[in-house]
Parts: C-alpha cells; structure tokens; sequence
C-alpha cells in the first residue's frame, strides 16, 4: 500500500446522488410546465429520453466533442424532440430551471457523509470533476459536502476534462504533491479511472452496479463502506 495524503473524489454518482436528485426535478419540471400538454405522454417517456440523450451528450463532452454552451442549449431541445415533443417546444426558461432545481437538491449517496467523516481524519479530501463551476458549488452546498473538502477543481476552471491527465497535474501543483502520495475515487472508468491511470494515481473505481470494463482499477468497491477496510 503506498502511503496516500490525498484522496480525490468525483462529485456526481460517487458522493452526489445524481439520479435521485435529477429524477425529483425533472419530476416537478414535468407538472410546473404541464409537458403532457407538449406531446410527451408520460413521465417515464420523458425521463427515458432524458437519460438517452443527457449521457450521449455527456460522453461528447467528455471528449470534447460538444462545449457546455451548446450542451445546455441543445439538450433540451433533443430530449423533447426524442419523447415525441418538438425541439422548439421547449418552454424558455426550462434548462435554467432544470440546472438550478437540480442543482439545490439535498441528496447524496449512501454512507457518504460517514466514509467522509472517516477518511478526513486520515487525508486531506479534494474534488475533481467535470461538471460545471456554478452547479457543482451549489451541488456541495446544498448537499452539506462542502465541508469536508480542501480543494475544489473543475473542468472549466483548469480547461481540461477527465480523463486529460492536466486536470490531475493542476490538483497535484496545486497541492505541491506527487501521484504516489494521490488516490481517486470515481464511478466512471472513461474519465476518473482513465484519467487518474494516465496521471500515474491510484484509482478506486466505484462500481455500485457491478459494471465489466476492460481498465484494470487499482481497487474496485460496490459501495462506499468498502473504503473502511481499504483506506
Ligand atoms: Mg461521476
């Protein structure tokens, strides 16, 4: 075991519960602008074709493929146009609303708080992630994460994403560490268990849902208590 000082966390589906909270706003998104009325059938319809074109559109950004402009002004207008909508149905003011609704939600995953607790009496925390500045502070703070965490870096404040390793060489700078002494905790192999292996760090990849990928992480947990015996 090599002798960690620095753990960095990914932010959505590792500590913040995404899919909980994404599914509340879009839920109450759903009512307030009365979509049934816009073509689209059902709620299920529409967060089905939210989740098809959201991570489509993720995994461009992620790989540079899609800018954030265009992401958030584009989505929207792809997942009504997917749920039997149209792309110019969609009501102005929705992709604000979706981004600060979501962003306000309280929810996390479980033993989050408890393996932060834990481990910020051994290491020093930090985050990295590709979301968005605004958002992810929100996320923190209306989750109560801020607390537990040194260092904050985003892909839009350094100009590089996940799996880029420059998005680590800015933490490890910013820090005045090196990969030996860094691990990072991420539940998706592409960017986080990628990007920390290019960088030379350590990984653990958060697998709650038993997923087969062909990287080799350092470690693989299903759930964050695991963290207890390994760290
Ligand atoms: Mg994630």
């Amino acid at each position: 075991m090599k002798t960690y000082q620095h753990i960095f966390f990914d932010l959505d589906h590792t500590l913040w519960d995404y899919d909980r909270n994404v599914t509340e706003s879009l839920s109450e998104l759903y009512q307030i602008y009365k979509l049934e009325e816009l073509g689209i059938p059902t709620f299920e319809q529409f967060f089905s074709s939210f989740h098809h074109i959201n991570f489509q559109l993720w995994d461009w950004y992620n790989v540079g493929k899609i800018d954030k402009e265009n992401l958030r002004r584009e989505r929207f207008r792809r997942i009504f146009a997917h749920a039997g909508s149209s792309e110019n149905a969609v009501p102005a003011p929705f992709e604000e609303d979706f981004m600060g609704r979501t962003s306000s939600k309280p929810h996390v995953l479980p033993y989050s708080k408890e393996i932060l607790n834990y481990l910020r009496e051994k290491y020093k925390l930090h985050v990295i992630t590709n979301g968005f500045n605004e958002s992810q502070a929100k996320k923190m703070g209306s989750s109560g994460l801020d607390i537990y965490f040194d260092l904050v870096v985003t892909s839009e404040t350094t100009g590089y994403k996940k799996p880029d390793p420059r998005i680590f060489y800015h933490a490890m700078d910013q820090l005045k560490t090196h990969a030996e002494h860094c691990l990072m905790i991420g539940d998706n192999p592409a960017s986080d268990i990628l990007g920390a292996q290019r960088a030379a760090i350590d990984q653990v990849f958060f697998n709650p849902e038993g997923k087969e990928i062909e990287l080799k992480p350092t470690y693989t947990i299903s759930h964050l208590k695991e963290l207890e015996a390994l760290l």
